[in-house]
């Protein structure tokens, strides 16, 4: 099985900066990590693995080159290939076009890496936090799709996907090629081991950048090919105050919650 899976380098911290020209968030020289939703996605291709040691792993990351750094630890974590896409063309691309983007470097890797089977992703990255780019890559590939994914099993021509939902967890079957998007499973992803850590380190990344894809539409691409505009970016004040319960059950807790909802008369 040929897996493809979509990671995203997202900061560390609070310490995301806005362009205010651009309204865009600055990521040179904030300390990043690998998105942890791409972490699920990234152990959910692994135990695959695990199940069926034939089984490739490439992932993918759109960004600056620091974004080698994310992908050299899922390389250590779980992944045989990596891949960078990035160009001065693509900044500024909204979730459409960084989709757009990545949904044609995905066909361009399957030129070395062969078809991919399923492409996994986050469900949503930390600082965007929109969770469209997964389900955008499916349409833009015609591929189907499961969101919310805890766990994904391979059987004949396809996944059984445990989706969790509002009312209880359910299996979803669903065909090759797919695309699943991942939650955080009750479970914790592996850790790197320390010989696969230094064969990372070792790693050759290439790098797709704008010459890769002479076809793109560029007029899609790039803060010019973005449908999204940000008109204004704050931060909420916070209201000081508040009240905090702490009963002995429950039960005591939501008599003082009934009591004190009453006497502000909200109920
Ligand atoms: C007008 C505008 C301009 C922007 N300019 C920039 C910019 O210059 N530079 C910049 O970095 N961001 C920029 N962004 C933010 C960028 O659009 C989003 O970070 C990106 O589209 C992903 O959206 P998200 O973070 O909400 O991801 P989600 O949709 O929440 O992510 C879901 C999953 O998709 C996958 N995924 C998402 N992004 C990537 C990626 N880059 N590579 C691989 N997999 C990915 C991951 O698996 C992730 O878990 C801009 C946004 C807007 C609206």
């Amino acid at each position: 099985m040929n897996i493809l899976v979509c990671v995203k380098q997202v900061p560390d911290t609070t310490m995301i900066k806005i362009d205010p020209v651009t309204n865009t968030l600055i990521r040179d020289g904030v300390p990043s990590v690998v998105n942890p939703f791409d972490g699920y996605a990234l152990e959910a291709a692994a135990r695959i693995k695990d199940q069926a040691p034939d089984t490739k792993i490439v992932v993918v990351s759109m960004g600056p080159e620091q974004a080698k750094n994310a992908l050299k630890e899922c390389l250590a974590i779980a992944a045989d290939k990596a891949y960078l896409v990035s160009g001065q063309t693509f900044g500024g691309s909204d979730t459409l076009a960084t989709s757009y983007i990545l949904s044609r470097a995905i066909r361009k890797i399957e030129e070395v890496e062969g078809r991919f089977d399923a492409i996994f992703c986050g469900k949503q990255a930390i600082d965007g936090d929109t969770a469209q780019v997964g389900p955008e890559i499916a349409e833009w590939l015609s591929c189907p799709q499961v969101t919310y994914g805890l766990s994904a099993e391979a059987v004949e021509d396809g996944l059984e996907v445990v989706k969790e939902g509002d009312d209880g967890n359910q299996i979803i079957g669903i065909d090759f090629p797919c695309v699943v998007t991942f939650t955080k499973p009750s479970w914790d992803p592996r850790y790197p081991t320390i010989k696969r850590k230094m064969a990372a380190n070792r790693a050759e990344i290439p790098t797709l950048g704008e010459d890769a894809f002479p076809d793109i539409d560029t007029s899609r691409i790039g803060l010019k090919g973005s449908p999204t505009k940000v008109k204004k970016t704050f931060v909420p004040q916070r209201k000081k105050g508040g009240v905090l319960i702490q009963e002995e059950s429950a039960a005591e807790a939501a008599q003082k919650l009934t009591i004190l909802l009453g006497e502000a008369h909200i109920i």
